[in-house]
């Protein structure tokens, strides 16, 4: 028996497969939206119709489903939301479900909207409290807990392996948003989690040219079966082209992932001391509330997302917002150029996100001009009035 392989080289060679026919070590994108049915009725391998299922999702599937581990198997979904909310459209109503109330906005807001008349009982909660998980939790009435780890945007750590103990306790699942995180750092099954989900859009992907979801079980079980029949049914599938895109932007995840945590980190220590800065929102720095248990969570790294709030409040925010050059002013996360954005003026009135605070997405450019970048607009901008217009 050979050793199994690490994940890096399954990542790097795509799962290493080979075309049978030319040889190709790029796979390839399969257009089409239907399949010959054979004289008797059968099918090749069974696919009849594209929006079911489509030989080009299985190269970016497998690979991610061997990423996370555990014997997970993956459905692509046409975005991260999509993927998401498949899984919330597969609860029944009347199920109670709770949700960790530092969220990427974007759920929040589909659940508040959605969740509702979907007949759902959602109850926002705080995730890292677990007496409040505990308390919260109503065996046989709650179906899911939903953890979304680091979070959006104070990067709030969920103790993953106590919260899926409660859970299970009680009867319910676990879903584990795990896109900042990505397999790289975190692999949530390890510590019992039955649903991980991601926005592919962000670092699987990771050149910002691409939207594209994913949900992964720890088991086939009815639930996931119902999973798939929203797919299939519901239609929020990926073109295969996209399909193809992803399986190629995953191969150099690991070095894009690790390089990134690696300037992270350095830009949270040196950023730390800024006289302009009254924090920095970060798990590797040991001052952030949830350092111990992302340091044994997340292996190799604590992630490229970090957020900063100014002494100058919503002011100086935006004035260090205007006055950047490297970083990109931009939503969204993940990708290969370093983002800044503010995260409240983003989400809207009805955001919980203090109005002081920047929301940082550290890219693979070099960490000495992302650093000197900051410096330099938190240095102007503690001089310099706001400009007109980003108000
Ligand atoms: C972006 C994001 C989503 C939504 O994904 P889309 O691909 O934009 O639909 C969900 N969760 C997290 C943590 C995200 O950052």
């Amino acid at each position: 028996m050979r050793r199994p392989l690490s994940p890096e080289t399954l990542a790097a060679q795509a799962m290493g497969d080979i075309d049978p026919v030319s040889g190709a070590l790029a796979p390839f994108i399969h257009l089409s939206t239907n399949y010959e049915q054979l004289a008797d009725g059968s099918y090749h391998q069974g696919r009849v119709y594209t929006r079911a299922d489509n030989p080009t999702y299985e190269y970016a599937e497998q690979l991610l489903a061997s990423l996370e581990g555990g014997g997970s198997r993956c459905a692509l979904f046409a975005s991260g939301m999509a993927a998401a909310t498949a899984v919330f459209q597969s609860l029944l109503p009347g199920d109670h479900v709770l949700v960790a109330r530092m969220l990427y906005w974007g759920l929040r807001k589909w659940l508040a909207e959605f969740g509702l008349t979907w007949g759902l009982d959602v109850e926002f909660i705080d995730m890292t409290d677990l007496a409040v998980v505990e308390s919260a939790i109503r065996p046989g009435r709650t179906r899911l807990l939903w953890v979304e780890t680091p979070a959006n945007p104070t990067w709030a750590i969920t103790d993953l392996a106590a919260v899926c103990k409660i859970a299970h306790a009680a009867g319910a699942r676990v879903g584990v948003d795990n896109t900042v995180a990505t397999p790289v750092l975190t692999r949530p099954f390890e510590f019992g989690a039955d649903i991980v989900v991601h926005s592919a859009t962000k670092y699987l992907n990771g050149h910002s040219d691409l939207l594209a979801g994913a949900v992964l079980t720890a088991r086939p079980d009815p639930f996931w079966e119902r999973i798939r029949s929203w797919r299939r049914n519901g239609g929020a599938v990926l073109g295969p082209f996209e399909a193809w895109l992803l399986q190629r932007g995953m191969r150099t995840l690991f070095l894009r992932v690790h390089r990134a945590s690696a300037s992270a980190l350095t830009i949270a220590r040196q950023l730390g001391e800024h006289r302009s800065l009254k924090a920095v929102l970060y798990p590797g720095l040991p001052a952030h509330p949830g350092h111990e248990i992302a340091a044994r969570q997340m292996q190799g790294g604590f992630g490229g997302m970090l957020s900063i709030r100014l002494v100058g409040g919503a002011e100086e925010a935006r004035a260090v917002l205007a006055a950047v050059q490297v970083f990109k002013r931009a939503t969204s996360l993940g990708g290969v150029e370093s983002l800044i954005e503010h995260r409240s003026s983003m989400e809207g009135p009805s955001s919980p996100v203090p109005d002081d605070l920047l929301r940082l997405s550290i890219g693979i450019e070099a960490p000495e001009d992302l650093l000197a970048d900051l410096e330099a607009a938190l240095d102007s901008a503690s001089r310099s009035p706001v400009p007109a217009g980003l108000n």
